[in-house]
C-alpha cells in the first residue's frame, strides 16, 4: 500500500481504524490466556493520553515529567527493596530493560569478559543482546524443579565471565531461580548480577501479603546489581512499559552517553533509546499512586486465588495434569498422549489463545480473566482432550 495523496478526515480513519482492531482477540473476552499483558487500568489510560506528547528523552524541555519519572523509579526500588541510592528509568519492555542491563555489564567488565552465565529458561531477549553485543551465552539447565542449576552456574565462573542472570518469574512457569545463593556468589566473586523479575516484579513482593508464599529475589540481596521489572505485565500500565532499576548511581552510570545538542541543554543519557515516551511514565506512576501496595496485594491474591481454581478444573480433566506447583499466577499444563502443539493450534482457531511451549502450554491468568471467562475455554480443552 502507497502513501495516499489526499488524506482523509479524521472521523472516517477512526471509524476504519475501530472496525480493522475489532478482528484482533480480546482480552476482556476471555480469549487471551497465553500472554503476560493485560488491560491496562483506566487511570493509566487516563494518564497516558494526559502526557502523551512528552519525551524524557530531552529533560530540560520535560522537568516535571521527568520529576515524575524518578518518583516512579524510587517507588519501584523501594518496592524492590532498594535504598535512596537506586536509579534507573523506564523503557519499552523486559527486552529493552534486560539488553540495557547486559549493555551496564559489558561497559563495567574488561574487554576479555564478554561471557554471560544465565538458566536456559531466560527469555529469548538476552539471545538477541549476545547477538547485538557479542556476548556469549553460557545456557545452564534447569533442575528438577525448573530453578537455574546455581552448583553449575558456579562451575561454569571463569576470568571470562561478564555477568550473571537469574529469573524472577520465568516466562515458561512463573518460577523463582535460587537467587540468595546467586546473590552470595555474585558477592563473593565480584560479579554484576541481574535479575530478570519482568514478569514476577509485580508479584512477588505481594504474595506473603496475600496469603502465598513468595522467593528472595531483589536488592535486598546484597548480590543483586539490577533488576528489570514490567509495569505493561502485572502492572496493569499502559504499553510500553518496562524499567530497569540499578542498585545505585554507579551502577546505572555505566551506559551513560554525553548530549551536549538538546533543545532543553546538554544532559547524559543513560538510556538505549533516545526519544522516550512521557506518556508510559505518566501511566506507571499513575498505576502506582492509584493502586497502593494493598492494590497490588488485592490484584495478586484475585489472580492466584484464580490460578488455583483453574489448576483444579483443569486437573479434573482426564489426561491433564500440571508440570509443576504454581508459585506465580502462571500454569504449565501437559496433556498425556497428545500433540500440544496441535492443541495450541485447534484452542487458538477457537480464539483461545494459549501459549505453546517443548512440553507444556502455559496458561498466564492475568486479571482481565474470571472463572466465568474461562468456562468456555476449559469445555473447549476438555472436549478436545477427549476425543
Ligand atoms: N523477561 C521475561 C521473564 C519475560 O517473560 C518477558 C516477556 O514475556 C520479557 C523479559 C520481555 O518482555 P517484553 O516483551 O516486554 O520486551
Amino acid at each position: 500500500m502507497r502513501l495516499a495523496n489526499e488524506g482523509l478526515d479524521s472521523d472516517s480513519v477512526l471509524t476504519e481504524l475501530s472496525e480493522r482492531i475489532q478482528g484482533d482477540l480480546h482480552f476482556e473476552r476471555g480469549q487471551i490466556l497465553g500472554s503476560m499483558c493485560t488491560i491496562p487500568d483506566s487511570v493509566a489510560r487516563d494518564a497516558y493520553f494526559a502526557a502523551f506528547e512528552k519525551n524524557v528523552g530531552d529533560p530540560g524541555l520535560f522537568p516535571e515529567t521527568v520529576a515524575l519519572e524518578r518518583e516512579t523509579i524510587s517507588i519501584i526500588a523501594g518496592l524492590l527493596g532498594g535504598g535512596e541510592e537506586a536509579a534507573g528509568a523506564v523503557l519499552t519492555g523486559g527486552t529493552e530493560a534486560n539488553l540495557q542491563a547486559m549493555w551496564s555489564a559489558k561497559r563495567r567488565a574488561r574487554p576479555e569478559q564478554r561471557e554471560v552465565i544465565l538458566p536456559d529458561s531466560a527469555h529469548f531477549s538476552f539471545d538477541k543482546a549476545a547477538d547485538i553485543m557479542d556476548l556469549k551465552l553460557i545456557k545452564i539447565p534447569v533442575d528438577g524443579r525448573y530453578q537455574m542449576d546455581v552448583a553449575r552456574a558456579e562451575a561454569a565462573i571463569n576470568e571470562r565471565t561478564m555477568a550473571i542472570v537469574g529469573v524472577a518469574g520465568t516466562t515458561g512457569l512463573g518460577l523463582v531461580d535460587p537467587i540468595e545463593q546467586l546473590s552470595h556468589i555474585a558477592v563473593a566473586r565480584g560479579i554484576y548480577l541481574h535479575i530478570d523479575a519482568a514478569f514476577g516484579g509485580f508479584v512477588l513482593p505481594f504474595l506473603a501479603d496475600a496469603g502465598y508464599p513468595t522467593r528472595a529475589f531483589d536488592f535486598s540481596l546484597p548480590g543483586v546489581s539490577s533488576i528489570t521489572i514490567d509495569p505493561h505485565k502485572m502492572g496493569r500500565a499502559a504499553i510500553p512499559a518496562g524499567c530497569l532499576i540499578y542498585r545505585n548511581e554507579e551502577l546505572a552510570r555505566y551506559s551513560e552517553t554525553h548530549v551536549s545538542y538538546m533543545a532543553g541543554g546538554e544532559t547524559n543519557q543513560r538510556t538505549i533509546t533516545g526519544t522516550r515516551s512521557g506518556a508510559s511514565v505518566a501511566a506507571v506512576w499513575a498505576v502506582l499512586k492509584h493502586f497502593g501496595r494493598s492494590g497490588y496485594v488485592r490484584l495478586v491474591r484475585q489472580a492466584m486465588e484464580l490460578t488455583y481454581w483453574l489448576r483444579g478444573r483443569l486437573e479434573q480433566i482426564p489426561g491433564v495434569t500440571l508440570v509443576c506447583e504454581p508459585l506465580t499466577n502462571v500454569l504449565g499444563v501437559k496433556v498425556e498422549r497428545r500433540d500440544l502443539f496441535k492443541i495450541a493450534t485447534e484452542l487458538r482457531a477457537h480464539h483461545f489463545a494459549v501459549s505453546f511451549f517443548e512440553g507444556y502450554l502455559r496458561i498466564v491468568v492475568m486479571p482481565h480473566l474470571t472463572g466465568e471467562l474461562l468456562a468456555p475455554f476449559l469445555r473447549e480443552l476438555e472436549q478436545m482432550v477427549g476425543h
